[in-house]
């Protein structure tokens, strides 16, 4: 073990301090936080413009934590799984989904998660810690190195939809989204990038109180507290109520509407009453649906639903007004779609 500090868990203001505290200057301070969250360097010696005496300093100093992609997995429709490993041994997982029009990443908060949703492949794996917002970037940067590599361009979207609750993990997630949108980040724009809760009310608040940029999706998969409870555990402390306020005082703070995220499973949520409540529940707050199909997760007893229930459903939702779009999953063949991430290899 070592006890040198991770060099980016300092702030820009921070670095310039200690850089003047060695008798540096500090647009050398800027420099070298440059090739951290911008130039993506792998060690002080790819710092080439600073001199060898000063990195001999930094490296005496300070470490960095990195993570490294451990496996890669190609879908047949171009969807890629990563499976990253941490400093420690622990694995997050992360993906890349190519549209025709976007590039998007899906990344992790979280090792595991602990709110164990029945539906859910992730929730299956104990949680055993929250990333730091350096390995929440880190996935975010290493997807978008790939994604020009793979696909000539780097990513337009992320999406916090991976492994782990997002707001259960909320200073790094924020941490992590200044840092990709910052300009000696990756400078992407805020409303590039979705955070997905599975409705932790307190947080969303919190989110409308910073002023967040970013968009925000729930996870909702059922719009009464009976059935919601019966798949989510969270709901029962975090339940429609709770949450529909907890969404406009969103609203209020930030003028965006959430995203409502709807897997539909077969015999389960996919009739014309769900899609009642669901439309009662759309009126209460400024919102659009994406309806996702699910994928069948091995130990869990939730299906596919039939196409013409999943029709009728998006139809009823979009006659009276509301913005419902049905989404496919990607990746299947992989076990990269929504709800699969659960570090499964091979
Ligand atoms: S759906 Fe999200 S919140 Fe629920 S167990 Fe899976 S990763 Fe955790």
């Amino acid at each position: 073990m070592t006890n040198k500090k991770d060099i980016r868990s300092l702030t820009a203001d921070e670095l310039r301090e200690y850089f003047l505290s060695i008798g540096q200057a500090k647009y050398r301070a800027d420099q070298v936080y440059q090739w951290l969250w911008q130039k993506a360097a792998h060690s002080f010696e790819d710092m080439s413009n600073l001199s060898k005496e000063l990195r001999g300093t930094l490296e005496e100093h300070f470490m960095f934590h990195e993570l490294s992609v451990h496996t890669r997995q190609k879908s047949t429709d171009g969807t890629i799984k990563y499976a990253f490993k941490l400093s420690d041994g622990n694995m997050v997982e992360g993906v890349l989904i190519p549209t025709a029009k976007r590039l998007t990443a899906c990344i992790s908060t979280q090792v595991g998660c602990s709110l164990a949703c029945e539906f859910c492949a992730t929730g299956k794996l104990k949680r055993m810690r929250n990333l730091a917002y350096s390995e929440i970037y880190d996935q975010v940067a290493v997807i978008n190195e790939e994604a020009k590599a793979e696909y000539g361009k780097g990513l337009t979207n992320i999406v916090y939809m991976g492994m782990g609750e997002p707001l259960l993990n909320y200073k790094n997630t924020m941490e992590s989204v200044a840092k990709i949108t910052q300009e000696e980040g990756l400078h992407m724009a805020a409303k590039r990038i979705t955070i997905s809760t599975a409705g932790i009310a307190k947080q969303i608040k919190q989110m409308g109180d910073d002023g967040s940029r970013v968009k925000l999706a729930l996870s909702l998969h059922a719009a009464n507290d009976e059935k919601r409870n019966s798949i989510m555990a969270i709901n029962e402390s975090n339940n429609l109520e709770v949450l529909a306020e907890a969404l406009n005082y969103y609203y209020t703070k930030t003028q965006q509407a959430v995203t409502f995220e709807y897997i539909i499973f077969k015999d389960f949520n996919d009739s014309i009453d769900d899609a009642k409540d669901l439309l009662n529940f759309c009126r209460k707050v400024p919102s659009k649906v994406n309806i996702i199909e699910y994928n069948d997760v091995e130990g869990t007893p939730f299906k596919k639903a039939d196409q013409d229930k999943v029709d009728a459903f998006a139809a009823y939702l979009e006659d009276r007004g509301v913005i419902a779009k049905v989404r496919r999953s990607r990746g299947k063949d992989i076990d990269a779609a929504c709800g699969q991430l659960a570090n499964k290899e091979g």
